[in-house]
């Protein structure tokens, strides 16, 4: 048995699975859980790949850690979508953080990683149950929350791909409001998609970001389970130079995938794309 994601023009991507542990719906998506041969329990939203529990930090440690470790002093941390749990652990390694948000659209996405995905360490539940001090989930479209709220140091958005419940979240008219709550300084990081499945996507919401934010950059990883090489684009409140991290924080937790050491080479970028992001 196999799964396979189908990407524009006939391009695919196909796991070997042993077994589907879990299908149903959602009011906003179709959820999968499957055993796959040999990167354990993968996650699919509307037929695309989530995460694969072998192989998941490949894609939450630089979606989280540049900017936190980018940002001075990251105290309140908003996370919207991230159902799994992944980049809400990731943003609580951070000793800094005194109060992280996870705005998730989707309950049950919320229910099934708790149940059959488990990278949370328990923390979803600890979350819903209202029994985490430094961590408060709420279950709501994080379009609206970050309509009226604010004062956040970072920002992340770990969502589904720009269409559905996801579509405003690649916005103008969002980016403005995440400019607004941000303190300064600030940052806002987003998954931006593949590299080169969806580049058009990826362009407009480069340029949509740049009519908002004072300093927009782009970087990409190697995550596994994707098509292509991913891509995250980074959006500054205030004068911060995303290029710079701060080591000695860095040095304080062990990564596994993304190298603090070697943040530079997160901004290789291929000359195709160098031209089309300018
Ligand atoms: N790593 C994944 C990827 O890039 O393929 C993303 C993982 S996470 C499971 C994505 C989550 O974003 C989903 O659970 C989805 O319900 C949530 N989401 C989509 N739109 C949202 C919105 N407007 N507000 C809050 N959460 C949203």
């Amino acid at each position: 048995m196999e799964f396979i994601e189908w990407y524009p023009r006939g391009y695919g991507v196909a796991f070997k699975v042993k077994e589907k542990i879990f299908e149903g719906k959602s009011g906003y998506q179709e959820i999968k859980v499957y055993e796959t041969e040999g990167f354990g329990r993968l996650l699919v939203l509307d037929g695309t790949v989530q995460l694969v529990t072998k192989g998941e930090e490949s894609y939450h440690e630089p979606l989280v850690h540049p900017a936190m470790f980018a940002h001075p002093n990251p105290k309140r941390v908003l996370v919207i979508g991230g159902g799994d749990g992944g980049t809400i652990r990731e943003v609580l390694r951070h000793e800094s953080v005194e109060k992280a948000v996870m705005v998730e659209i989707d309950k049950i996405v919320v229910e099934v990683s708790m149940e059959y995905i488990q990278i949370d360490g328990g923390l979803l539940r600890r979350m819903l149950e209202g029994k985490e001090d430094r961590a408060e989930l709420i279950i709501g479209d994080g379009v609206r929350y970050l309509r009226e709220n604010g004062n956040f140091d970072v920002i992340i958005v770990d969502s589904t791909d720009p269409v559905g419940p996801a579509e405003m979240l690649f916005s103008e008219s969002f980016y403005k409001d995440a400019y607004r709550a941000l303190n300064d300084p600030g940052i806002y990081v987003t998954q931006a998609g593949s590299v080169y499945l969806f580049t058009d996507e990826l362009v407009s919401a480069y340029k949509a970001m740049k009519n908002v934010f004072d300093r927009v950059y782009y970087y990409s990883f190697p995550v596994i389970g994707y098509a292509s090489p991913w891509a995250f684009l980074v959006g500054i409140k205030g004068d911060l130079d995303f290029r710079r991290i701060d080591l000695e924080r860095a040095k304080k937790l062990s990564l596994k995938y993304y190298d603090p050491e070697r943040h530079e080479t997160l901004f290789q970028m291929p000359k195709y794309v160098r031209e089309m992001l300018v």
